[in-house]
């Protein structure tokens, strides 16, 4: 059976193919299986949004099974904030930097032991006729005052992680992906796969 994943991010597919590849037959990415979907992300939670994704792709997609995931930011003194709305924390059309600074400016009175925070990960394999694997990750550190670092994407140059002593934007990906909520969700998602019949 063929493997798709509900995304075009090729550091997502690269790190699924590691992980997934030996269970399936083939491991293909949306533009790869030739399909074009943008799936409206108005879930309340990443769960919700992950099985959208996975349903609404293997609907296109029956005899193959379908890999979602969705995944944000969680500021503890926020209330979980800004969670789903990771991505459009500063407003639609807003990039990295805004959500950054929007973040900041939020957590302007928050002192340092206050700023805990975690990423976290949903993932949804979907297969036809059987019932959906689910598996959420989450990766602990603390909110900086300031960006530190170029590597990596979104809230990563100012999430850092105790464990390597410094944020994800100053670690290699190399690094991260042994740590991540993707690679937790992962963990997860293969732990249960293992004792399943493809
Ligand atoms: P998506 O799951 O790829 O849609 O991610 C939603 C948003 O969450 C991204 O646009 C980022 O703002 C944030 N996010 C998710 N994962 C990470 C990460 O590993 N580092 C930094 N930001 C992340």
């Amino acid at each position: 059976m063929k493997l798709i994943i509900a995304s075009n991010n090729k550091g997502k597919i690269r790190e699924i193919k590691e992980m997934l590849g030996a269970h399936f037959d083939d491991v293909l990415s949306l533009r790869e299986a030739g399909i074009d979907l943008d799936v409206v992300e108005d879930g309340k939670t990443f769960i919700e949004n992950a099985r959208k994704k996975a349903h609404e792709t293997l609907r296109l997609l029956p005899d193959c099974a379908v890999l979602a995931d969705d995944s944000g930011l969680e500021v503890e003194a926020l209330g979980g904030a800004p969670g789903v709305y990771s991505a459009r924390f500063a407003g639609e059309g807003h990039d990295d930097k805004a959500n950054n600074e929007k973040l900041l400016c939020a957590l302007s009175d928050v002192p340092d032991e206050k700023r805990t925070a975690n990423f976290a990960c949903a993932m949804v394999l979907s297969r036809t006729g059987m019932p959906d694997i689910e598996a959420i990750g989450r990766v602990y550190g603390t909110i900086l005052r300031e960006p530190h670092g170029e590597n990596g994407f979104g809230y990563d140059p100012l999430f850092y992680y105790p464990d390597f002593g410094c944020t994800f934007a100053e670690a290699t990906a190399e690094q991260k992906n042994t740590v991540s909520h993707r690679r937790n969700a992962l963990d997860g998602i293969c732990e249960k796969l293992s004792n399943r019949e493809m």
